[in-house]
């Protein structure tokens, strides 16, 4: 089984594959949409991922870890979730995986928690999860699932990197493929005054901020796919040919990434100028950081 069989967008699929494969996957991954079904499989396959002790792609699918995976009996991933059916996940079970994680994992280095349906989670819930999220120990992993992302809060939201799920495109305004395609064009000529100019009639309008940053995830993760062989896709092809033509794939990914983190931060800016200083001063620099 590979990545190849989910419902992600190749920018989402090549995300895991790479920092799979580099072994520097992120401690916190939230995996939205989709059916409840899709989720759950995509999470066990990269907990199986994350606990492989193959060396090479991983999951192997014949080391003892993955054994044990295809049986559900690893002990280093736990699932846990709401107790029934739509019920609260509970604070106290939030505070008992904040323990836990504390706790050397039994057969390797790795340690994995599921944690299903997290739309149930209240925000006294969330909150004692942010704790441990914001300084996870080395070699844990937390691995979220919800029904969209929307229901998360905020915080959580910037502590975890967003997988969508049978990710339909979103129909964004001709103004918003506009603009996003200017910020884009700007990112390709490395010119911070462009991208102030280009942000500063976004100062007034909150919501066309978030769109805008959405259709500039869905152009960086376009720019991947062109980077990988394939064509570029419709509506903002030419900005993703021109941003994959400009930057390596680490420096993409590093755009792909601040675009998803700011996009995840946008409600909780007071505001609206810092958030806009944040984002030509964010996404600038991932183009500029050598990995
Ligand atoms: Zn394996």
């Amino acid at each position: 089984m590979s990545l190849t069989g989910f419902s992600l967008s190749g920018g989402d699929r090549q995300f895991l594959e790479y920092r799979l494969r580099t072994r520097a996957f992120p401690q916190t991954v939230l995996l939205a949409g989709g059916d409840e079904d899709e989720r759950l499989a995509l999470a066990k396959y990269l907990a199986n991922a994350l606990v492989c002790t193959g060396t090479g792609t991983r999951p192997c699918g014949v080391c003892r870890a993955c054994q044990k995976c295809r049986s559900d009996s690893h002990p280093d991933i736990q699932r846990f979730g709401p107790e029934k059916k739509n019920g609260v996940f509970k604070v106290e079970t939030c505070r008992a995986i904040r323990q836990d994680a504390f706790v050397l994992p039994n057969d390797g280095d790795t340690k994995v928690y599921i944690l299903e349906d997290c739309q149930c989670m209240n925000d006294s819930s969330e909150n004692a999860l942010l704790k441990i999220l914001e300084e996870p120990p080395a070699g844990v992993y937390f691995l979220l699932t919800c029904s969209f992302r929307g229901a998360m809060l905020p915080t959580i939201l910037s502590r975890a990197v967003t997988i969508t799920l049978s990710g339909s495109e979103t129909p964004f305004s001709e103004q918003t493929l506009q603009t996003a395609a200017q910020i884009a064009a700007a990112l390709c000529a490395r010119s911070e005054w462009a991208l102030l100019q280009t942000t500063a009639p976004l100062e007034r309008d909150r919501e066309e901020t978030g769109n805008v940053l959405l259709c500039l995830a869905e152009i960086f993760e376009d720019a991947l796919r062109v980077k990988s062989g394939a064509a570029a896709r419709g509506r903002s092809g030419e900005a993703s040919a021109a941003l994959a033509a400009q930057f390596t794939k680490p420096r993409l990914y590093a755009l792909l990434e601040a675009a998803q983190k700011l996009s995840a931060e946008n409600d909780g800016y007071a505001n609206a100028n810092l958030l806009l200083t944040g984002l030509c001063y964010r996404l600038y620099r991932a183009t500029e950081q050598h990995t």
